[in-house]
């Protein structure tokens, strides 16, 4: 279901209400052009999960970040170095690819993950934020059990 987001504060109730959805080794990922309102949904999601959602930076030059203090820790990953292969330092490898995604405690959340989406855990969300004018639409596919 695609919805439409007027708003930034519609973006980040979004990923407020994402958040109530959210458990434990999840895996959210999120797929939208620069603007979209990605790192304004993690805010959301941060929010929703009980952290400052002041914290929450865009991680384009800091690829992860961790953040606790909430319902459960977040990591916010950015592959957009790491997925156009625009630095050879930025791989997969040197973000600790590995660990994240097989880490059972945190919810995972990555900006631009459709640039590596061939090594994607089969069990996530997709979210895709699309621009339309001046507002966005958001729609989310919950995948978690599909595999
Ligand atoms: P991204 O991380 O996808 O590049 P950002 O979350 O940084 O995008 O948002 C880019 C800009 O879009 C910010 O100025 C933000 O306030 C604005 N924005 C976010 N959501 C919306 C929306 N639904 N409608 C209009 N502007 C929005
Ligand atoms: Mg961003």
């Amino acid at each position: 279901m695609v919805v439409d987001l007027p708003d930034e504060a519609a973006t980040e109730r979004a990923g407020e209400e994402l958040a109530l959805r959210l458990r434990p080794g999840d895996f959210v990922a999120i797929d939208g052009d620069l603007g979209a309102g990605k790192t304004t949904l993690v805010r959301g999601i941060a929010r929703g999960l009980g952290i400052d959602p002041l914290v929450v930076a865009s991680p384009t030059f800091v690829t992860v970040q961790a953040y606790t203090g909430g319902r459960l820790p977040l990591v916010h990953i950015d592959l957009w170095r790491v997925g156009g292969q625009r630095d050879p330092g930025d791989t997969l490898e040197s973000i600790g690819w590995d660990e994240i995604v097989s880490d059972t405690c945190s919810v995972t959340v990555a900006e631009w993950a459709n640039l590596v989406a061939s090594v994607l855990p089969c069990r996530r969300l997709d979210v895709r934020l699309t621009i339309r004018g001046t507002a966005r639409t958001i729609e989310i596919t919950d995948q978690r059990s599909c595999c």
